[in-house]
């Protein structure tokens, strides 16, 4: 994770004390000798599942370094999760703490978000969401992790530049132009969109709120 979060803006936001990233790596509350995280899952099947031990341990490490409770999102990553969107940036964006849980291998015991998400257990900061950045499995919840720091950070003010925010309130769409107004390419001429070039302010931000597909 590291390689992606030391480069342009994320650099920026943790060089500007906006955002913080601790990783944890449970192995390091294994109490096996080999350090393993991971066992058969009861019932049979396939693979192998995270324990909850040394998961619990870690998310407990973490949760006695944060004070204020009611200001903690945990979110555990799983393919059959809810439909991450950038509603859920946003509103992840104002929690002081967000914990991200990481699966691997064939995903973590169930009792993991039940434990955490216990009336006065020690989270109570709120349900634990399940969260799914898409209908496809990757290997682990790295990527998805890396996904919502992303997303979630832009939202929170000062982490874009100025110009940065101003481009992200405005009504921007999946249709973007900009120079040449004509490209010459494959015995085509590809030009841009008249209205674009109209001047006018109000019928071009139409034209853009209805090729908006994010909110
Ligand atoms: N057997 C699991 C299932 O079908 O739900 C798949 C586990 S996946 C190989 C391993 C881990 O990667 C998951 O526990 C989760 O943390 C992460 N992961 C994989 N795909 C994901 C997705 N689309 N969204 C969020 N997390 C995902």
């Amino acid at each position: 994770m590291d390689s992606y979060l030391e480069e342009s803006i994320l650099k920026r936001a943790q060089k500007e004390k906006k955002i913080k990233v601790n990783i944890y790596n449970p192995r390091d509350f294994s109490t096996d000798k080999h350090k393993k995280v991971d066992a058969k899952p009861y019932g049979g099947g396939p693979g192998m599942i995270m324990q909850v031990e040394p998961l619990a341990k870690t998310i407990k490490k973490i949760l006695g370094k944060i004070k204020d409770k009611k200001t903690i999102k945990i979110i555990i990553f799983s393919p059959s999760g809810k439909k991450f969107t950038n509603l859920d940036a946003k509103k992840y964006s104002k929690y002081k703490n967000l914990i991200l849980i990481c699966g691997r291998y064939e995903g973590i015991d169930a009792r993991v978000k039940k434990i955490f998400s216990a009336k006065g257990g020690s989270a109570s900061g709120g349900k634990v969401e399940e969260i799914s950045i898409g209908d496809y499995i990757l290997t682990g919840g790295e990527i998805p992790a890396m996904v919502v720091i992303d997303s979630v950070s832009r939202q929170i003010p000062g982490v874009l530049g100025n110009l940065e925010s101003i481009e992200e309130n405005r009504t921007s769409s999946s249709e973007m132009y900009t120079r040449p107004e004509v490209f010459k390419f494959d015995k085509k001429k590809w030009i841009v969109p008249k209205i674009l070039l109209s001047g006018n302010h109000k019928n071009i931000e139409k034209w853009r709120e209805n090729k908006k597909t994010i909110k």
